[in-house]
């Protein structure tokens, strides 16, 4: 399998380190807010990922976080905790608010049909694992301590910034000056491992114990800990949406491999954007749909899915109404075509013509997914099997077969019960057509009619559905 890598910026074979174990961490949400179809596109295309090294024989360990404390307004250690400032005079607790973004976001993941991390682990539950990564970095000495927070040192970390390829000294140009919180913090590159509960988090809702005193553990650190804890001191794949690049996974690295001595991650996997009118769907811009405005237009969610895949992960993509409802359109011309083929003939063997066919396909289909994950190219091999002359019974395993990546749901589909007497109008139907006797073959069809059923034409042939 090849991927782009961010860290080397080329696209690279992974060789796992122990396969046929493959891990894979993602950064999951922070549940402050509705989980948004831009969300979905980056949770979606981890899936796809998961979802093609399986295909391969691959054992994907797969862990996500869900951020419920610590992940501030602003980068910089700058405003207030995302979560305790929903909670805030909502009449909710913040654990309420975490609770209730939480379910919807497994709801939104569910709805696309993303299979579930096989550890899907809340930051509040690995507050003694972070406290203890932090000790770690202290006695390494990584770290400094003011009035308000532990920090870690960028300036003790020599390679800081090689992911997002800015040295350290241009990262210092860009600050800015006037949201510099904390006056003793010595470098806005600098960040926190664990706010004190006191000056402007004197009223965190949220707090524990730690040798620092009372207070919260800083965003950043809980990756590199959940990380560790379930998949090992190196992994083979880090995921997350492309904005995390910069900062949040810069210093996922630093705080990692300056505790460890060792390379933190071989793969980082980053997602470009879902645009709507050119700018990115975001929570802040409030230009953002979920999964319910999504049902609301009548569109399946199958169908958002289907959009997705047809543009690649590294490229961003504009989301319109237009788009989703030709996606819907499209959606259900894959699930006429699949019952045209459930209600088809019974197997015959394959001529050595035909096998090589096959075989040809799921070579191609593998190729595709294979390299960087070329998913919009191995939906076009789909669609072009849909439309080749392989027959219907290994045309149907072989679609149903790449659906186990592209995750359509396309086993769903099911075969309508039909009459036996309407099955064998339809093959009549189907017979005639192929000597091109269209005399007979509308007889057969009005016949049909008659009885109260009606025929379509797909690609894959005739489908009979009830009027
Ligand atoms: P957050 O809850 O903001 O940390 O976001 C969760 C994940 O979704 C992160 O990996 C983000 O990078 C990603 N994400 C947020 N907005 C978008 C978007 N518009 N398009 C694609 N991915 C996004
Ligand atoms: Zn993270």
């Amino acid at each position: 399998m090849k991927l782009y890598n961010s860290l080397s910026r080329k696209i690279e074979e992974l060789k796992p380190l122990k396969p046929p174990l493959v891990t894979l961490y993602a950064c999951g949400p922070t549940v402050y807010d509705y989980t948004h179809i831009g969300h979905l596109r980056t949770y979606t295309n981890i899936d796809l990922l998961r979802r093609s090294f399986e295909y391969q024989n691959f054992n994907v360990k797969h862990v996500m976080n869900i951020t419920d404390v610590g992940h501030l307004t602003g980068d910089d250690d700058s405003g207030e905790d995302k979560l305790e400032k929903k909670a805030k005079g909502s009449g909710k607790t913040v654990w309420e608010v975490a609770k209730f973004y939480a379910d919807f976001f497994e709801k939104s993941l569910k709805a696309l049909n993303v299979l579930l991390p096989k550890q899907l682990v809340k930051a509040t539950d690995h507050i003694k694992d972070m406290i203890a990564l932090i000790q770690q970095l202290q006695e390494k000495g990584f770290t400094y301590e003011t009035k308000e927070a532990v920090y870690f040192d960028t300036s003790k970390f020599s390679s800081y910034g090689k992911l997002s390829g800015q040295k350290l000294t241009e990262k210092l140009q860009q600050a800015r000056k006037e949201v510099h919180i904390d006056a003793e913090k010595k470098s806005p590159s600098d960040f926190a491992l664990w706010f004190k509960k006191q000056g402007r988090f004197a009223d965190h809702e949220m707090s524990w114990e730690s040798p620092w005193g009372e207070g919260f553990p800083g965003w950043h650190i809980e990756c590199s800990a959940m990380s560790m804890k379930y998949l090992g001191e190196t992994i083979d794949i880090h995921a997350g949406g492309i904005d995390h690049l910069p900062v949040h996974h810069e210093n996922e690295i630093a705080q990692s491999e300056a505790a460890t001595g060792k390379p933190f991650v071989k793969i980082w996997f980053h997602n470009e954007f879902l645009l709507v009118d050119g700018q990115k769907m975001s929570k802040s811009l409030n230009n953002f749909y979920t999964i319910d405005d999504v049902a609301k237009k009548k569109i399946e969610s199958m169908a958002l899915r289907l959009l997705f895949l047809q543009t690649h992960y590294r490229k961003q993509m504009n989301f319109t109404w237009e788009a989703v409802q030709a996606a819907q359109l499209a959606y259900r011309n894959l699930q006429d075509q699949i019952t045209a083929l459930r209600q088809q003939k019974e197997r015959t063997s394959l001529s050595e013509d035909k096998l090589s066919k096959v075989d040809d396909f799921r070579k191609r289909f593998v190729d595709a997914t294979s390299s960087d994950l070329q998913i919009p190219q191995a939906l076009a091999i789909m669609w072009e099997l849909l439309k080749s002359n392989v027959p219907s019974p290994d045309k149907l395993d072989l679609v149903l077969d790449f659906d186990q990546v592209l995750g359509l749901e396309l086993v769903n589909v099911k075969k309508e019960q039909l009459p036996q007497n309407i099955l064998e109008l339809q093959e009549k139907i189907n017979e005639a057509r192929k000597e091109k006797n269209f005399e007979m073959s509308d007889k057969y069809r009005k016949e049909l009619e008659d009885q109260g059923f009606i025929v379509e034409d797909t690609s894959s042939g005739t489908i009979v559905k009830k009027k």
